[in-house]
């Protein structure tokens, strides 16, 4: 194909979970650490509490009296935290591993615990 190719858009596979807690290392949150809320596979993106504040505008509603200003979490890509390694509290990229029994695990590369969850 002329033009040269193209890359595809690399997917990105997130090894966190819910309730990890991953520390900032990029962007305006750097340090900051806290649990993942919610994770967004397809844009390899994470809701990570109390990291990334946004102010939203909100229009009065019904569930929401107040309206104005709120202050929400926003996502940050995957790519700008680290687990911090419930075992060794440690921050540390995440391996793979197989039990004895075939069940994937997910284990610390710093401390070579397994992760739960
Ligand atoms: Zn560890």
């Amino acid at each position: 194909m002329p033009g040269g190719k193209k890359e595809a858009p690399e997917a990105t596979r997130i090894r966190l979970k819910k309730g990890d807690t991953v520390k900032v290392i990029a962007g305006k949150d750097l340090g900051k650490t806290g649990k993942v809320l919610r994770v967004i596979p397809a844009r390899g993106r994470l809701i990570v509490e109390g990291v990334n504040f946004v102010k939203r505008h909100a229009r009065r509603t019904r569930e929401d009296r107040a309206g104005g200003i709120h202050e929400v979490e926003a996502s940050v890509h995957v790519s700008n935290v680290i687990l911090i390694c419930p075992k060794c509290h440690l921050p540390t990229r995440i391996g793979n591993t197989a039990l004895a029994d075939g069940t994937k695990v997910r284990v610390c590369r710093k401390c070579g615990e397994v992760i739960e969850r």
